[in-house]
């Protein structure tokens, strides 16, 4: 069954300032448009219905990898997977992570932007409008139950960018724009542990760029998918590390993604692991502080308990990895 787009009015702004002035149009829902990886379906499963798009694709000044005085990277929002992960001014761990998304016809139109801005996921409510209407529209889509904890008051549904989790881990910070003017966000504060408030972006702000740090220590992503092919994080693991000269941890940043409504810190884990050395012992017992704040759902591809017994498995293996790089 072919699923049709509902009707909607397309702007294609050459400026940031006239994409800026198009979003705070007070009287329509208008929402960007960046690749439509994400966009499309939703609006084809009307989870996002509106009035009008606002296509980034003519904002020349929104693509590019570069790098600034000071050494950091800084990535337009609308370079697309692919360029980033063919880049070598881009951490290779951003751009690894990068080819990591998805497939390769999804990154070549995929989007930074779109993939930083993702929506939250979830089983229940990924589905088209008609499952959706006879099983009953969850807390996400205007109902008020969360039919995946239906005690909850909370919404469930998962963060899912991979770039995100890396990004928080390398110490980020996006620039976003709009009539109001530009303000710089740390990654860290850019997303909400809510399914539906998930992101501290307001709807009508851009997100025009992302710049990270110039010295980002030894830093690795590993990611749990079915599929190496395409699928999305059932899990993702994010470690940046650095060492002394004796092979002490110096500095740890570990985050832990796909697992919650935002990438999260496993502050505990990083805490615990700096001035130790990477014994076995000590990633054991890493991984094991890691898990304790997490709390997977069955809301996505397979059971939350495997997700969760993965997790030690997967903070073990990226703290080893980066210590290996030391040899
Ligand atoms: C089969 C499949 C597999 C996928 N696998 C993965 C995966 O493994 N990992 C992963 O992370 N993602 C995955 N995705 C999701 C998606 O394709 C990517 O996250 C992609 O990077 C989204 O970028 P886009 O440019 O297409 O975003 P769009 O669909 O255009 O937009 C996505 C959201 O971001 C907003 N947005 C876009 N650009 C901006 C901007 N500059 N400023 C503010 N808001 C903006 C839009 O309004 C929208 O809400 C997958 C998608 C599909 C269909």
């Amino acid at each position: 069954m072919t699923i049709r787009l509902p009707a909607f009015d397309y702007l294609t702004p050459e400026t940031l300032e006239d994409a800026a002035a198009a979003l705070a149009d007070p009287d329509r829902s208008v929402i960007i448009v960046a690749g439509g990886t994400d966009v499309v379906p939703k609006m084809k499963r009307r989870q996002m219905t509106p009035e009008v798009l606002v296509s980034l694709s003519k904002i020349e000044s929104l693509r590019g990898i570069r790098r600034d005085d000071e050494g950091r990277c800084v990535l337009g929002a609308s370079t697309t997977l692919a360029e980033i992960h063919g880049s070598s001014l881009v951490p290779e761990v951003f751009a690894s992570a990068a080819g990591d998304v998805a497939s390769p016809q999804i990154r070549n139109t995929a989007t930074l932007g779109g993939n930083l801005s993702l929506d939250t996921r979830c089983n229940y409510i990924d589905m088209s409008d008609s499952w959706r209407q006879a099983s009953g529209y969850c807390l996400k889509d205007g109902g008020d139950t969360c039919w995946v904890a239906p005690r909850s008051n909370k919404c469930w549904a998962i963060s899912s960018s991979d770039l995100a989790t890396v990004a928080l881990a390398l110490g980020g910070s996006v620039k976003l724009t709009s009539v109001r003017g530009e303000r710089m966000v740390p990654v860290e504060e850019l997303y909400n542990n809510d399914g539906i408030a998930y992101s501290t972006q307001a709807p009508d702000e851009i997100l025009v760029e992302l710049v990270l740090p110039k010295d980002c220590g030894r830093a690795t992503y590993q990611k749990l998918r079915r599929r190496g092919s395409i699928d999305f994080p059932l899990l993702g693991v994010a470690a940046v590390v650095s060492f002394d000269d004796a092979g002490v941890c110096a500095s740890a940043r570990i985050v832990v993604g796909a697992v919650a409504s935002a990438p999260l810190r496993a502050t505990e884990a990083e805490e615990f692991v700096v001035g130790r050395s990477f014994t076995k012992e000590v990633l054991e017992e890493a991984g094991r502080l890691a898990t304790q704040s997490v709390r997977p759902q069955d809301n996505t591809d397979t059971g939350s308990r495997y997700r969760k017994w993965m997790v030690p498995v997967f903070v073990e293996q990226a703290l080893r990895a980066v210590a290996d790089t030391s040899e």
